[in-house]
């Protein structure tokens, strides 16, 4: 037995496509066979059928109708599945026995364009990674928008690949043999990517073929960048693959240059820049408070411009001065802000328009977008700074495109084109004509309905329309005998006949050939419409750039306002001066309690290292945070929460939490917490600002002091590091170092101390704090009256021993390496670090001397040994 011809069809295309699920169309419904229906019907929920297929067995079939399509894709790209359409590509007629099929799309994770499955204000980037023995080079676009952007770097590979991945956060991740076998050693790596990488053709990568493929694409030649070309070829021969399509929207490269402010990985997590660290939510991040965009394009921006915080003080300066001017003029603001809401996503509409998808409601939702733009750009020239200027040249009114769509698309079209009514009147005479022809037809079928009632007396005569015959006059049983002799029976029904005339049927051709021909013409027109729109893609994305830009710059200018922001005042001579800072997402959360608003001085010389302490829960993290978050707002043109802030440039940010309960990437938190130092130490400079939580809590006492203290030492040397830098500690003992190493300043969030509870000041004042406060803390947070009673007894017990005396000799002090052991030495027992031990201090103070042997003490001994273990 042989397969069907279809069948045969299917076959083939399947092994095209081997690495997809291929939806086969058939009418309207697309079908899955094989292996592909028993994985579909499981994944989507389908019901497992059966077709002939010319063999002794059915084979496994499922489908889903082509207009429920997108949900259907949208489930099994989100599993990391790809989907090859495949299309009908002629009309199924009479006598031919086959239709013609072909793979049109291959849609993967990394390559989706449809709205209804991306976020609006969220990239959706798909990434190529080419390693050569000491280069990276990397490509990433998103195909919904157009943007392609490469870049290469040759030392630090193994943290700039993943802060890359971090920052990307590509939806697919292409690579070459070489980044493989890399990647599939780098577990962490793997774990950011939500699926393994793809291993594409080593070919696609090879310079010489990638160069080719770039040029063309982009219409121009790079020579220098060659790993990155690598990459960038490779990427964009991949999605001509699957696209099956030019791609004329991508047809720009943005090279990235080192001039943006560096953030790694558990920076912009531990910040909270755009998502919170529990929950992974907008609402509670940064981006939450910082996004009032009104556009998709803003929104898209906004998230980008936090990812890459600019590194020059003019640019920084441009934006900060455009937003003051928005700021300062809430009328034209207002005004930007109503012509905002009403552009929709141009840059995703050219996108359609590119792979020729844009339906006739797309082309309104453009034009309703283009035709806000003369009063967009005349609201923008008023403005005096040259950002302002520069959007102004970038916004196009692109007067030719609105007037081309006002004439040829209607106000209301309907989303199918194959029904034809979206042409608009005056646009065509030819399709005018036909469409009189067509009217009139109808119009005389309407007069032929009275004339019938009148030749006949049937009163109720009706004429009819319906898709299986065509018009008809029906005739109810009652006065069927009516029905003259030159009407033809065409049909019974229960209560009525059906009949057609000559005349009815010589009018019925003239309407169906009028509204065949008017639907073929529409598509023509349409298509020459989307022709002639086609060649304004580039005007268009420029356009959609500088609505982006202009969006996030009034965003700024409202969030300031409505947080009373102020303006930062940027220097390059390394001072931080907030006076009256707050945290911009705590201030927001906690509802009707005010915040402490808090100053930080921070130089190169003298205030380099800020030593902050404080009982738990002052707000000690809270603190820190808000330099970092204040000194990133900058740096991406934005106004602060604070009174006044002069802040400096700085080329990178490092934030750093103590290893706590968050056991990311399944590493030891210990582990993770020191090799992200060791990352701090290694990348930091002068001018990078880095906020230390509580670093060296990960391990006992002893270990996590020496950690935190040589970690000070180093940093705070300005011969290898000096670093502007928070440090807030558990760690009181650190407080010694003020006077001692240049540079170090104490600080303490204050509390005051209310019989046996405490009043959280929250201010930040000079000096370091002298206790912990920590059972004050276990009673707040509710723990059993007994338990904190006996906590209290302990504490007493152990400030009674004659343990709680600490000395701490500094490196510079002692003028010696503390690596020594001898500086081990010198730093003693903490009373705290003997809690956990309280038992053991009791079983020795309980054990009567007289009558113990020495046998019986060795096994104690050897006892207590075991325990402290
Ligand atoms: P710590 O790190 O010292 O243990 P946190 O910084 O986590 O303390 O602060 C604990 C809580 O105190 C925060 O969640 C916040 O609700 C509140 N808080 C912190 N700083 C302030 C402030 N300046 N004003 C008002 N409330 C604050
Ligand atoms: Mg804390």
């Amino acid at each position: 037995m042989a397969l069907s011809p279809m069948m045969q069809q299917y076959m083939n295309l399947k092994e095209q496509y081997n690495d997809s699920l291929l939806f086969f169309r058939l009418g309207d419904f697309y079908e899955m066979f094989f292996d592909d229906a028993i994985l579909a019907s499981k994944e989507l929920e389908l019901t497992l059928t059966g077709r002939d297929c010319g063999l002794t067995e059915r084979a496994p079939m499922c489908g889903v109708p082509h207009h429920a399509v997108d949900q259907y894709i949208n489930k099994l790209i989100k599993k990391n599945y790809k989907v090859a359409i495949c299309e009908q590509m002629t009309i199924p007629q009479k006598g031919v026995k086959i239709v013609e099929r072909d793979v049109v799309r291959i849609i993967t994770p990394g390559t989706i364009i449809e709205e209804n499955m991306l976020d609006e204000k969220e990239n959706n980037y798909i990434c190529a990674m080419y390693k050569s023995l000491n280069q990276v080079g990397i490509a990433y676009c998103d195909v919904s928008t157009g943007e392609f952007y490469i870049i290469e770097f040759n030392n630090d590979i193994f943290s700039r690949v993943l802060d890359e991945l971090i920052r990307i956060k590509p939806a697919e991740l292409l690579v070459n043999n070489e980044m493989f076998l890399y990647l599939s050693e780098q577990y962490d790596l793997i774990n950011i990517i939500n699926s393994m990488p793809t291993l594409y053709s080593e070919d696609k990568f090879e310079l010489e073929y990638a160069s080719d493929i770039i040029n063309k694409q982009f219409k121009k030649t790079f020579d220098e960048n060659k790993s990155s070309i690598s990459a960038g070829g490779a990427l964009l021969s991949y999605l001509h693959e699957t696209q099956k399509n030019a791609l004329e929207h991508i047809n720009f490269i943005y090279t990235e240059e080192n001039e943006f402010v560096k953030i790694d990985a558990s920076t912009s997590r531990n910040l909270e820049i755009s998502s919170t660290l529990r929950g992974s939510t907008k609402k509670g991040s940064l981006l939450w408070v910082l996004d009032k965009t009104k556009t998709s394009m803003g929104g898209r921006l906004l998230k980008r411009w936090l990812k890459d915080p600019v590194y020059n003080l003019n640019s920084i300066n441009n934006r900060l001065e455009a937003v003051d001017e928005i700021k300062s003029n809430p009328i034209w603001h207002q005004n930007i802000i109503d012509d905002l809401k009403k552009i929709n996503d141009i840059e995703r509409l050219v996108t359609k328009l590119s792979y020729n998808t844009i339906n006739p409601r797309d082309c309104e939702s453009l034009k309703q977008s283009i035709v806000m733009l003369p009063t967009l750009i005349k609201q923008v020239l008023s403005f005096d700074n040259s950002l302002f200027s520069v959007i102004a040249d970038e916004l196009d009114s692109l007067d030719d495109v609105h007037t081309l769509l006002q004439n040829a698309i209607n106000e209301n079209p309907p989303v199918a084109t194959k029904d034809g009514g979206f042409i608009k009147k005056g646009y065509s005479s030819e399709l005018d004509d036909l469409r009189d022809i067509s009217n009139n037809a109808k119009e005389h079928v309407r007069n032929m309905e009275i004339q019938e009632r009148e030749q006949t007396g049937i009163k109720n005569l009706k004429i009819k329309y319906n898709r299986v015959f065509g018009y008809f006059i029906e005739i109810t049983n009652s006065y069927k005998d009516k029905a003259p002799y030159r009407y033809i029976r065409k049909q019974t029904l229960a209560n009525a006949e059906r009949y057609i005339t000559e005349e009815l049927n010589t009018l019925e051709e003239r309407i169906m050939s009028a509204q065949e021909k008017i639907n073929k013409l529409e598509l023509q027109l349409y298509d020459k419409i989307k022709i002639a729109l086609r060649t304004n893609i580039a005007r268009l994305q420029r356009t959609a750039k500088a609505v982006a830009m202009l969006d996030v710059l009034q965003s700024h200018a409202k969030v300031a306002l409505e947080n009373n922001y102020t303006r930062p005042n940027m220097n390059d001579d390394g001072i931080i001066n907030i006076s009256e800072g707050r945290h911009p997402v705590v201030e927001k959360s906690i509802e009707g309690k005010n915040f402490v608003p808090n100053n930080t001085k921070l130089n190169m010389n003298e205030n380099r290292f800020l030593i902050i302490t404080g009982a738990n829960m002052a707000g000690k993290s809270t603190y820190i945070r808000q330099v970092a978050l204040i000194t990133l707002m900058a740096h991406i043109g934005s106004f602060v929460p604070a009174h006044s802030a002069e802040i400096c440039l700085v080329d990178k940010i490092f934030s750093r939490v103590g290893a706590s309960d968050d056991l990311f990437m399944g590493q030891s938190t210990f582990m993770v917490e020191m090799s992200e130092l060791a990352n701090i130490l290694t990348n930091a400079t002068a001018r990078s600002l880095i906020i230390l939580d509580e670093i060296g809590r990960g391990t006992s006492t002893f270990d996590g002091l020496s950690v935190a203290w040589s970690v000070v030492e180093y940093i705070c040397d300005k011969n290898k590091l000096g670093a502007k830098t928070l440090f807030a500690t558990h760690y009181h003992q650190l407080s010694e170092f003020e006077g001692k190493v240049s540079g170090v300043k104490n600080y303490c969030v204050s509390v005051r101390e209310q019989g046996e509870d405490i009043i959280f000041l929250r201010r930040i004042v000079r000096g370091g704090a002298d206790k912990s406060f920590g059972i004050h803390v276990a009673k707040l947070a509710g723990l059993p009256d007994e338990v904190i009673d006996r906590a209290n007894i302990i504490l007493e017990r152990l400030e009674e021993a004659d343990i709680n005396h600490v000395t701490i000799t500094t490196s510079e002090e002692a003028g010696r390496n503390l690596n020594s052991k001898e500086d081990y030495s010198q730093i003693q027992l903490d009373m705290t670090t003997m809690l956990p031990y309280s038992d053991i201090l009791d079983e020795i103070k309980q054990m009567d001397m007289t009558t113990t042997t020495p046998i019986d003490a060795f096994y104690l001994v050897n006892r207590l040994k075991d325990k402290m273990k």
